[in-house]
């Protein structure tokens, strides 16, 4: 059992399973999710119950770091099976076009993915298995270790990041339990203190499980949409022959809180006039609805490419003047493992 997996709640649990009173687990409980988030405590638990915490695995897995010229990490993360997960940690500064800092840690929910998306490297590698809550959160844990060591080598001091998105490898939907697990340790206030609306769960639209999803977070939800027009959605997206549009758009609208759709433009796949107003289409009527236009990142099919960023901004415009709110969004670390998926393979095969 490593610690990074026990809500504050599990571990009065266990505390008391080891005959604390009440008192004393609350206690044992606010200083070791402390710790694990590297908080100075000012609960004392006893000695004893310090001792028995010796039970949880508490190193963080090893992790090779690559650095992109724009300040994106990405982490090859080795876990206890020898399994490779990526990690990435995006960096954004104050900008024109951004009024404040923001530090955002990209997480993987599973080893490997079965939805096989076609443009995805992470889809070609097939389901190895779901991670655990405590494996999620670790990727946290070290991507913020990792930015307070960079801030301490320059003598600054740096915020833990502010924003976790559930959008690395794996479909976090099919292990949605131990991702709700993750959620609640990584918003503990006493721990690592996420806020809840700082993180985004990002889902290629498992139909049945949206709703379980926004009953049991208040995370942010974002859906990977990519194509409307039927053939070309199947052939992008197999998870679409399991449920149509319609039934996914019905899902999106039932959302207590605003949804953020995904478009990742594809030349001559998806980025033409006829997609966008296909787009603005089922924009109407879903309250709030913003839409990310992401330039596809390579992939594994060659001749899948980023339209040029002419057309990528004819694209936003003309979303733009039928009224939807699209933001362009220029993929991060480009120049060390593109997509999603390409770092952690590269480092299976050597
Ligand atoms: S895009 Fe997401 S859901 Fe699709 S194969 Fe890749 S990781 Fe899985």
């Amino acid at each position: 059992m490593h610690l990074a997996g026990q809500t504050r709640a599990l571990l009065e649990q266990w505390a008391r399973d080891r005959g604390a009173s009440s008192g004393a687990a609350r206690t044992a409980a606010r200083a070791l999710v402390g710790r694990l988030a590297g908080r100075k405590s000012d609960a004392r638990p006893s000695q004893a119950l310090l001792d028995a915490a010796a039970e949880f695995e508490q190193q963080l897995p090893a992790a090779e770091a690559v650095t992109d010229p724009d300040g994106t990490v990405r982490f090859a993360v080795t876990l206890a099976d020898g399994a490779v997960i990526e990690t990435v940690l995006i960096d954004q500064k104050e900008s024109d076009t951004r009024r404040r800092a923001r530090v955002t840690v990209c997480v993987s929910s599973q080893v490997g993915c079965a939805r096989g998306c076609s443009f995805c490297e992470t889809g070609r590698l097939g389901l190895q298995r779901n991670l655990t809550a405590a494996e999620i959160v670790v990727q946290y844990a070290l991507a913020a270790r990792h930015l307070a060591a960079a801030g301490a080598a320059a003598s600054q001091s740096t915020a833990a990041p502010g924003n976790v998105v559930f959008m690395g490898m794996g479909e976090p939907l099919d292990n949605l339990d131990e991702v709700l697990q993750a959620i609640e340790v990584l918003t503990d206030p006493l721990g690592f203190a996420v806020p809840e609306r700082r993180i985004t769960v990002s889902t290629v639209g498992i139909v049945p499980k949206l709703d379980e999803l926004y009953a049991r977070t208040r995370a942010n939800v974002a859906v990977s949409l990519h194509a409307l027009e039927p053939a070309t959605r199947l052939a992008l997206l197999p998870v679409a022959r399991k449920w149509p549009v319609e039934e996914l758009r019905l899902a999106i609208a039932r959302s207590p809180r605003p949804v953020l759709l995904q478009w990742t433009l594809i030349e001559g796949k998806n980025d033409s006039d006829r997609d966008a107003d296909l787009l603005a289409q089922f924009v109407v009527g879903l309250e709030g609805a913003r839409v990310n236009l992401i330039p596809l990142n390579p992939g594994p099919i060659l001749t899948q490419r980023a339209p040029s960023l002419v057309r990528c901004r004819a694209f936003q415009k003309r979303l733009a003047d039928r009224g939807v709110r699209a933001l362009l969004r220029m993929p991060h670390g480009q120049s060390i493992g593109g997509a999603c998926g390409q770092l952690a393979g590269a480092r299976r095969q050597s």
